[in-house]
């Protein structure tokens, strides 16, 4: 089993680009299980035809437990799809909902359950804290990648994440692969990324440019994967899905 942590500033495409590489690696007949650690709770909109499924945290809250079945939600893609969720607004602490969430996945065996070959946390990386660092500290994700653009503030959490990622990388935990460009099409944004990534001492794994088909695909509720699989843009996440799968980089 490959467990693998996408972090990234909010906003920057990270369940974008793991919803599609999700339903790139389903196509090539893997099980995939998406683990969405965001209180937005819309890592897997893409997969489940633009609606929001249940979360565990909310999913707990209003039943005070929960089967499986209410909160693993098979995908048309065939990606199993969980969403950790977050706690009440103003109340509770939202790395808390992703230890809890993890829990109750272990409680149930979701991981003997399903026995999928890959799973990838979608997880949040405006503030690492002990909770949004748990796919990394707990032993959940062997290695980590970072979505980012050439925008400032992404490479600033870019940079947090990657820091975090290192001191715990001491300690035997995951490992740090690189840095995911996910372009806004920003001036200089190749060369501010390389920059950034030298700085981090990261290589940059793989460089998604900005394109149309992303929104048009996210009206239908769909990944490009599914809704253009013809298009350029399903071809490069096809092309980072078999990257991450078997290791190195590209471009
Ligand atoms: P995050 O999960 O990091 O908060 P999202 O994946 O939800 O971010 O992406 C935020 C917005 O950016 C979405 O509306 C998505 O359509 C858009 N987006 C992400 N990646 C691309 C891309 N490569 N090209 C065009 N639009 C993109
Ligand atoms: Fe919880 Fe982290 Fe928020 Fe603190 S910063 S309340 S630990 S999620
Ligand atoms: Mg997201």
């Amino acid at each position: 089993m490959k467990k693998i942590a996408i972090y990234g500033k909010g906003g920057i495409g990270k369940s974008t680009t793991v919803s599609n590489v999700a339903a790139a690696m389903a196509a090539l007949g893997l099980t995939v299980l998406q683990v969405g650690c965001d209180p937005k709770a819309d890592s897997t909109r893409t997969l489940t035809g633009g609606e929001n499924i249940p979360t565990v945290l909310d999913t707990l809250r209003q039943n005070g437990d929960a089967a499986l079945d209410d909160l693993v939600v098979k995908s048309s893609t065939g990606v199993l799809c969980v969403e950790s969720g977050g706690p009440v607004p103003g109340v509770g602490c939202a790395g808390r909902g992703i230890i809890t969430a993890f829990e109750k996945l272990e409680e149930l065996d979701a991981y003997e359950v399903y026995k999928p070959d890959v799973v990838l946390y979608d997880v949040l990386g405006d503030v690492v804290c002990g909770g949004f660092a748990m796919p990394i500290r707990g032993g959940y994700a062997d290695e980590v990648c970072i979505v980012t653009s050439g925008e400032m503030m992404a490479l600033y959490a870019a940079a947090n994440i990657a820091h975090a990622v290192k001191s715990f990388g001491k300690r035997g935990y995951a490992s740090l692969r690189g840095l995911i460009l996910n372009a806004k099409n920003i001036a200089d944004e190749q060369e501010l990324v390389d920059k950034a990534a030298a700085e981090i001492q990261t290589p940059v794994i793989y460089r998604l440019p900005r394109d149309p088909f992303v929104q048009q695909a996210e009206a239908q509720g769909k990944t490009v994967v599914e809704a253009f699989p013809a298009c350029p843009m399903a071809a490069h996440y096809q092309s980072l899905a078999k990257l991450l799968l078997e290791g190195g980089e590209t471009r």
